[in-house]
């Protein structure tokens, strides 16, 4: 999997793998994804404000996940490219 930074959920009963080019906690302003935190060559996981990474579509709107652990939710933007999904 090329770096960067990636984006697990759970959608119905199905767990899911995105590339994501940037996030927002809530209402708070749009954070673009950095390459460099991952390290050359690798890639690492969104993970909520508490910790947690058990994010799930809970089908409000597009884009939107929820943690499971405390409630946060968090809009992700799919990274265009070097989508593996399918
Ligand atoms: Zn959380």
């Amino acid at each position: 999997m090329p770096k960067g930074l990636y984006f697990k959920y759970i959608d119905h009963s199905s767990n899911n793998i995105i590339k994501v080019d940037a996030f927002s906690f809530a209402d708070e302003c749009w954070s673009k994804a950095n390459e460099n935190d991952a390290g050359e060559g690798r890639r690492y996981v969104l993970e909520c404000k508490c910790g947690a990474n058990d994010w799930t579509d809970n089908g409000r709107s597009i884009n939107e996940y929820e943690c499971n652990c405390c409630g946060q939710f968090i809009t992700v933007s799919q990274a265009k490219e070097l989508e593996e999904s399918n």
